[in-house]
């Protein structure tokens, strides 16, 4: 079952109010049009009737027109998720598919930036959180193997040393917010010790403290196995063991580091070691494994090379399997192709919704009447829209979703 369905709620419409629009309108593009010159049409649209209120709605000359604007998914949304491994100081002659030059992984994030894509939590996407600022493509940048000291190691200060990956990622969110830093670690605690290990255990404190200091900065932490195993040759009861000591170290590290406040936001997700999936009772274990706090598995995640280059579909989608998400490997070659097929990639465009009465957008069901009218009047074009903080799915031929 789908956990974005408690997220989306559907608006009733008639077909023939959908694929009606009026003559009149501003904006009826013909569908090969591509996502750029949509969003054009319809933000200036949406501009065009929010500044000419009409007179006739107005109830007093000093009360001003009240519009909501949503962003609305008018194509279904492809998201590419890029898989990183280690990294590789500047002075390695190349980036291999697991290792990155650290100058190579910079160049490709302000590569992607420029091609238009923000970063998004992939747990929040596939919980229905659709959301992305307008204009902008969603992409989501994983890591496996984690932990390394490569990946991210804290100074004597408690910051992430300059010489590691991972803050090379955070501080090019500091000078592009409109990028962001959000990161899904997909974690092996049990196969290396950590830092400068040392049989006393030290490794487990500066171990603890970088995983802290992950989770407070949006860098969320999943499951890899405890050792990095071959699944393909494991079987349940082995599988079950190393997703369960996985995630109880895990939380005995927290325990130590007093922050078992950090427990409860913990999620359920899981990346295949070498693309190598289990079967049979091998891969029930794996599908049906839950969480110390009883989280059932959100989603399992495959990886593979751009040859075969493969995208997450909207969680609403029938092409979307939880339990069988896309990931790519190689990730220069995987930019390198993203911004040659940048417009490929659509992005949300916005529009105003309204004149609305300020009261009542609140209620879910003004607010569907109000979107309704919308689409009805050709404002607004049909599509998954994010308004208030509610997702309404309104696209034709897909009314009452969401199993
Ligand atoms: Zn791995």
């Amino acid at each position: 079952m789908k956990n974005s369905a408690k997220y989306i709620l559907s608006l009733v419409l008639f077909l023939s109010a959908c694929s009606e629009r009026p003559t009149t309108a501003p904006l009826s593009p013909p569908i090969d049009i591509e996502a750029t010159a949509l969003a054009m049409a319809y933000t200036m649209a949406a501009e065009t009737m929010a500044a000419v209120p009409t007179e006739t709605q107005i109830p007093t000359p000093t009360e001003i027109p009240f519009f909501l604007t949503t962003t609305i998914w008018s194509e279904d949304a492809r998201v590419p998720i890029i898989n990183y491994h280690q990294f590789a100081p500047n002075s390695s002659e190349k980036s291999t598919d697991h290792k990155i030059r650290m100058e190579d992984f910079i160049d490709g994030m302000d590569a992607l930036n420029q091609a238009g894509f923000t970063l998004i939590h992939l747990e929040d996407w596939i919980n229905g959180d659709l959301y992305v600022p307008e204009g902008r493509r969603p992409l989501v940048f994983t890591m496996d193997d984690v932990f390394y000291n490569n990946q991210i190691r804290m100074d004597e200060n408690g910051e992430p040393r300059a010489d590691t990956g991972l803050v090379l990622a955070w501080q090019y969110a500091q000078e592009h917010p409109e990028f962001g830093f959000k990161w899904s670690l997909f974690s092996n605690l049990g196969d290396k010790w950590y830092a400068d290990g040392d049989a006393e255990g030290k490794w487990k404190e500066e171990l603890a403290k970088t995983i802290v200091w992950a989770l407070d900065h949006d860098a969320r932490i999943y499951n890899h196995t405890y050792r990095h195993i071959r699944m393909d040759i494991s079987d349940a009861a082995g599988i079950l063991w190393e997703l369960e000591q996985n995630d109880l170290f895990l939380r005995e590290l927290l325990v130590n580091a007093g922050r078992e406040d950090l427990i409860p936001s913990l999620g359920n997700m899981f990346a295949v070691p070498f693309g190598y999936w289990p079967t049979g009772s091998g891969y029930n274990a794996m599908t049906n494994y839950i969480t110390p706090e009883g989280k059932p598995m959100l989603a399992i995640f495959d990886i593979d090379w751009p040859v075969r280059i493969k995208f997450m579909a909207p969680p609403y989608s029938p092409e979307f399997d939880p339990m069988k998400i896309p990931r790519i490997a190689m990730p220069p070659e995987a930019v390198e192709y993203l911004v040659e097929h940048q417009a490929e990639f659509p992005t949300m465009v916005s529009c105003q919704v309204g004149p609305l009465d300020a009261e009542q957008v609140s209620n879910q069901e003004y607010l569907k009447d109000a979107i309704h009218a919308s689409i009805t009047s050709g404002t607004c074009p049909v599509g998954i829209y994010i308004i208030e903080g509610y997702t309404f799915d309104v696209r034709q031929g897909a009314l009452q979703l969401m199993d």
